[in-house]
Order: structure tokens, then C-alpha cells, then sequence
């Protein structure tokens, strides 16, 4: 088992993003964390990545549609997505802070340890390659997988998605830039939902394991429920994979106490996502902050995350 220590990309720039006034998708979502990290830094359990800010959005041009990063790198005033997606100056200054740890994460070497979680504002994984929605802009996650496919075409790549929502963007940016070899998604959401993807019909399994495992689940859905999910589903699929990269968009929207979700998860079933990937040995091992809109529900839930990660 592998005892990187736990590095915690916080995304500054994330603060000033603004989705608009009484928006779920709030700062307030990146300062809660920010105590929770702390503590765990001073107590020995892990470390702040220090990341240097790109000049531009380019990272983001080998996974996105050039005419989207284009318009957003014109942006001078804010501007709406879809209904509930609002970009502006800041959300740009935002996503140049992370481009700077996809520059970094992109170039750790394939096997080498490292266990990185980003809190990052806005979140990515509704962002499909030629656009955001969702509250997404861009898709950090899959530009992170884009990129490590492209520099080593062999490394075989796991994408876990916990969200309440589908990875619609995600798994877009997978199916079109990816070969079918080089990549297994999962993801548990509930469905029918929000957006409306994700219910299981394109599911796929390959000779060894690679592929999309959509788990739909209703609303409602509790830690037990889920322990079976994660028990029968995706830990025998993993081990199948066995990928040499894991990368993660951690959303906690299905926790009981958050407004969007109506799903009745708690920080059990968090700790024991952490716990399944604290059982990776080597390579590097990525988590996004994705949803998760009770902010008190939000620091528990990656509190408890972090410590079954590190098995505290
Ligand atoms: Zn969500």
C-alpha cells in the first residue's frame, strides 16, 4: 500500500468565482473546507501542493471544443451558460489555478505514488467537450484523463464518479478522445435526475474490465444500499481494471442533508469510498470537488473521505 502523504490542492482563485446571487453553488462551498484541511495538515496527515497559475486556458484545448476555450478566454463580463451556469473574469482567473495542477498532475510519472485531492470551484464534471452546463464551465477531470492517455497511450485510466448527478460530460469527453481500452468509468447517480443521462443502456464491459458502468440508483438511497453497490459492483470491477491511474469526481450531493440530492447517504458511506482508495498501490490517485451543497454536510462528508483515504 502506498504512503504518499495526502496532497491538498486548494484553489484559491475559486473563492471570487460567482454563480450568481442565492446560487447553491456558493464560495462558502470551497471556505468550509478550508478548517477541515487545515487540521489535517497540522496534525501530520498531509500537505498544501503549491501550484503556479497558468497564463491561459490551453490545458484545457486538448479536451474541449477550441471555439469554447476561445470564448471564455474572451470573456469580459459575466455571462451566462444555460439557466443555472454563470461565468466571468474571475471564473477564468479560476481556472487558470487549475490548469496549473492539471500541468503538474499531468506530468507525474505512470506508477509513481501520489494522492491528491483538488477543492476546486467551479466543479466540472456536467462541462462535455463543447460546452458547460450544469454549473461546470470546463471539465478539469477529464482534461486531467486527455491528458495522461496522450502521454502514455498504454496507461489504463479508472474514472469514479460519486456525485448524485451523471458524469454526462465526463463520459462525452471519455468516449471521444479515449480509445475503449484505455478507460473504465464509473458512476453511481441517481436516476432519473439531473441530466437526464446515465441510465445504464451504454453500459459496456471489455475483456479486461475496461468500459462505462453506470450505476443508476433512486432517491432515497442509503449507506447500506450503497455498501452493496460498492461491494457486488464496483470494487469487483476495479480490481478487474486494475488501472494505473484513479481519478475521482468526489461530489457529496448524496449525502441526507443536502437540498439537491434527495438521496439519504451519510459520512459512512464517504469513509468507505476513501477507504476502497486507499487500497491503490502506486500511480497517482486524483479526487475534484464536485457537488455538494449543505456546507455543513460538505466539510463532514470530505473530512470523512480524507480519513478512510489515510485509514486514520
Ligand atoms: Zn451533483
Amino acid at each position: 500500500m502506498t504512503s504518499s502523504p495526502i496532497e491538498v490542492f486548494f484553489g484559491y482563485a475559486g473563492l471570487s468565482h460567482d454563480s450568481g446571487p442565492d446560487h447553491p453553488e456558493s464560495p462558502g462551498r470551497l471556505s468550509c473546507l478550508l478548517p477541515v484541511f487545515e487540521s489535517r495538515v497540522k496534525r501530520n496527515k498531509g500537505k498544501f501542493l503549491d501550484i503556479r497559475p497558468e497564463p491561459d486556458l490551453s490545458m484545457y484545448r486538448e479536451s474541449h471544443d477550441s471555439a469554447h476555450v476561445d470564448f471564455l478566454e474572451s470573456l469580459s463580463f459575466p455571462l451566462n451558460l444555460d439557466g443555472d451556469t454563470r461565468v466571468g473574469p474571475p471564473t477564468i482567473l479560476a481556472l487558470r489555478e487549475i490548469a496549473g495542477a492539471l500541468r503538474d498532475l499531468s506530468g507525474v510519472r505512470t506508477g509513481m505514488p501520489r494522492r491528491v485531492f483538488c477543492a476546486v470551484r467551479p466543479p466540472g464534471h456536467h462541462a462535455h467537450f463543447h460546452g458547460g452546463m450544469g454549473f461546470c464551465a470546463v471539465n478539469h477531470l477529464a482534461a486531467l484523463a486527455v491528458l495522461r492517455a496522450r502521454r502514455n497511450p498504454s496507461e489504463r485510466i479508472l474514472v469514479l464518479d460519486f456525485d448524485v448527478h451523471h458524469g454526462n460530460g465526463t463520459i462525452d469527453i471519455l468516449n471521444r478522445l479515449l480509445t475503449p481500452e484505455q478507460f473504465l468509468f464509473i458512476s453511481t447517480h441517481r436516476y432519473p435526475f439531473y441530466p437526464g443521462t446515465g441510465s445504464g443502456r451504454e453500459n459496456r464491459e471489455g475483456s479486461s474490465g475496461e468500459g462505462i458502468l453506470d450505476i443508476p440508483l433512486p432517491a432515497g438511497t442509503d449507506d447500506e444500499d450503497y455498501r452493496i453497490v460498492l461491494d457486488e459492483w464496483i470494487l469487483p470491477r476495479w480490481d478487474r481494471f486494475a488501472p494505473a491511474t484513479v481519478l475521482v469526481s468526489a461530489g457529496f450531493d448524496a449525502h441526507v442533508a443536502d437540498p439537491l440530492g434527495d438521496m439519504a447517504l451519510t459520512e459512512t458511506t464517504y469513509r468507505r469510498l476513501g477507504e476502497a482508495l486507499s487500497f491503490c498501490e502506486g500511480g497517482l490517485t486524483a479526487c475534484f470537488l464536485e457537488g455538494g451543497y449543505s456546507l455543513p454536510a460538505l466539510a463532514a462528508s470530505v473530512d470523512a473521505f480524507l480519513s478512510g483515504w489515510d485509514r486514520d
